[in-house]
């Protein structure tokens, strides 16, 4: 039955909002049944047209006999109403002419007859419906930023296999074959392949050094990589240590590459990470693949290296000023040993190495006490990142 405007008795917000509902609804209605312009201007006209149209009807019998006190708020309502159906008559023309565009590409480029269905009426003034697009994890987030930095340096980012063989993880860096790194208390061997030959025998990677060895094999020097990714070791999850972690590797090999080169490169990345007030330091340390060693410090950016924030000691380092940030060194010539035939010749290049912990970093980044956190997956936690 087609809708007639009623008289209003009743002015109360509740009686104009049902009164309201109703219009729209039968707005809705007619104009997904406009298919053509000569329906349209039907539509349009019952509507619209100054004699007699609903919009008309509307103002005079809605607000005309509005009682004085609920004149404003009939006055905003008619209002509404108009801009409502103002916008749905020009979108009824837009539809049914869209409609007629679509067949006739569909009938120009020869395709199957398309059965072009008006879509169901679209209330345009509704509120849309949010949806949360997410966020960058904190872990992610922090080596993105640390790979940028290194991008910028024309590094490029190089990746490989979180599962890996003893030769790639261990071997072909150096590590003595009774290395403690290699007891099934720190790394996790993937079972039942006694048979095999040790340096065939799978494991989760303890870090991501084996695509050094990978990438050198595939290209020759120069070379300059960056490498992002998950590792895996046999710690019980705590506070401060998780089975699955993150590390982000670099090496650079060249011709005359010294130590030089890597504190410079190093103290110029954590600047432009932490920002250009941190002070960087070198101490010496021992790795199997690297030769000299070192731990790379970056003055406290959180107690600004004085140890103290205020009246308190500085937790995140222990009151010292320095916070270990990364391990670095020269690549051990016995490393360039494995890779000598694509150009490696420890002879005649050498390079440097580092890496460091993405995880830790954003702890200490973004003040998180608890490395669990980043991996239980509670939103109420993550959603501080979004
Ligand atoms: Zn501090």
């Amino acid at each position: 039955m087609a809708y007639t405007v009623p008289t209003l008795t009743d002015y109360s917000t509740a009686a104009l909002e049902r009164a309201s509902a109703e219009l729209f609804s039968a707005l809705g209605e007619e104009a997904s049944a406009v298919k053509n312009e000569a329906d349209w201007k039907v539509f349009r006209d019952r509507w619209m047209a100054r004699k007699n149209g609903v919009l008309t009807q509307i103002n005079d019998l809605w607000l005309k006999t509005a009682p004085k006190e609920a004149k404003r708020e009939t006055g905003a309502r008619v209002n509404e109403i108009k801009g409502k159906v103002e916008a749905r008559v020009m979108l009824a023309k837009d539809h049914y002419e869209n409609v007629a565009a679509l067949r006739n590409v569909a009938k120009t480029r020869g395709l199957y007859p398309v059965d072009i269905r008006p879509s169901d009426s679209v209330d345009i003034s509704l509120p849309g419906i949010r949806r949360p697009i997410g966020a960058e994890h904190p872990v992610v987030k922090t080596t993105n930023e640390i790979v940028r930095v290194f991008q910028k340096l024309g590094y490029s980012v190089a990746e490989g296999p979180v599962v890996e063989t003893d030769y790639y993880n261990f071997e072909s860096l150096n590590f003595p074959p009774n290395h403690p790194a290699r007891d099934t208390q720190d790394t996790l061997f993937i079972a039942g392949q006694q048979a095999k030959a040790q340096r065939e025998r799978l494991l989760l990677r303890t870090h991501t050094s084996p695509v050094q060895i990978r990438t050198m094999e595939k290209m020759r020097p120069p070379l300059r990589i960056v490498i992002p990714g998950t590792v895996h070791r046999n710690d019980p999850p705590d506070a401060s240590h998780s089975p699955m972690f993150h590390q982000i590797e670099g090496l650079a090999v060249d011709t005359n590459i010294t130590f030089g080169d890597l504190k410079g490169t190093l103290d110029h990345a954590m600047k432009e990470f932490f920002g250009s007030s941190v002070k960087t330091s070198f101490r010496p340390s021992f790795f199997p693949f690297t030769e000299p060693s070192a731990e790379m410090y970056v003055s406290c950016f959180i107690c600004g290296g004085s140890g103290r924030r205020g009246s308190d000691p500085c937790r995140p380092c222990k009151q010292t000023g320095w916070i270990e940030i990364l391990g670095c060194g020269m690549v051990d010539p016995n490393v360039f040993e494995f890779v000598k035939d694509n150009g490696y010749d420890p002879r005649k290049v050498s390079g440097f190495a580092f890496g460091m912990g993405a995880d830790r970093i954003a702890l200490l980044k973004y003040g998180v006490d608890d490395i669990q956190l980043f991996f239980q997956g509670d939103v109420r936690f993550l959603r501080q990142w979004a």
